[in-house]
């Protein structure tokens, strides 16, 4: 078995690790899916990295690749039994991106007429200078 790191304070690595009870999905070397126990719409379910890297920037590539992939098959079953209108893929970084838990998990949304969820917003032309300005900036950063 590969290790992984873990924080014995995360909800998330306490169920990778079985200490608590999850609705489980799959898991393979490196992923877990479970069901969100407060599903905002029926079949919302986690894909979840088995190590503890809190965030987007701090986790190795391949492992994120391999949360991907495991979120895509969830989102590929949740489309062929409950045959939503779309699906939304989520992942939150931060608690100002609204991340409650801190250990790295895209969020499978499966999306039904008329529901609650609202993470649309309105197209509005940007600055093109603003645009272009950032853009350079984002373009030295990138490693
Ligand atoms: P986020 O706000 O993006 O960090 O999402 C965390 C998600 O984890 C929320 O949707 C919670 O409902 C969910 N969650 C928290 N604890 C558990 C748990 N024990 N089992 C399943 N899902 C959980
Ligand atoms: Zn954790």
């Amino acid at each position: 078995m590969t290790s992984h790191p873990t924080d014995d304070g995360c909800i998330f690595c306490r169920i990778v690790a079985g200490q608590l009870p999850c609705f489980k999905l799959m898991e393979d070397e490196t992923t877990i899916a479970f069901m969100d126990i407060n599903p905002v719409n029926p079949g919302h379910a986690l894909a979840v990295a088995k190590g503890h890297w809190p965030t987007v920037d701090v986790i190795p590539p391949e492992i994120l690749g391999d949360v991907a992939r495991t979120a895509q098959r969830v989102a590929k079953a949740a489309l062929a039994v409950l045959k939503p209108t779309g699906v939304n893929l989520l992942q939150s970084n931060g608690p100002g991106a609204g991340q409650s838990v801190p250990h790295l998990h895209v969020h499978i949304l499966p999306r039904y007429p008329d529901d609650k969820v609202r993470l649309n917003w309105v197209y509005q032309p940007g600055d093109k200078k603003e645009i272009e300005a950032i853009c350079s900036k984002l373009k030295a950063a990138l490693e």
